[in-house]
């Protein structure tokens, strides 16, 4: 079983409590937890070091 981390908090990510997206500049896949995405919380890309909201 993969467990992923938030990209933003670092919170371990686990059952549908995450969204996943394709970072807009390289299209590697983020993760991030939905209580940083609610919040809006900054990301940033580990591939190509892109950040958004
Ligand atoms: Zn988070
Ligand atoms: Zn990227």
């Amino acid at each position: 079983m993969d467990i992923y981390s938030c990209i933003s908090c670092g919170a371990n990510l686990f059952g549908t409590n995450y969204v996943k997206l394709p970072c807009p500049a390289c299209g590697e896949l983020i993760y991030r937890c939905k209580r940083c995405r609610k919040l809006a919380n900054s990301y940033r890309c580990e591939n190509c070091g892109f950040t958004g909201p």
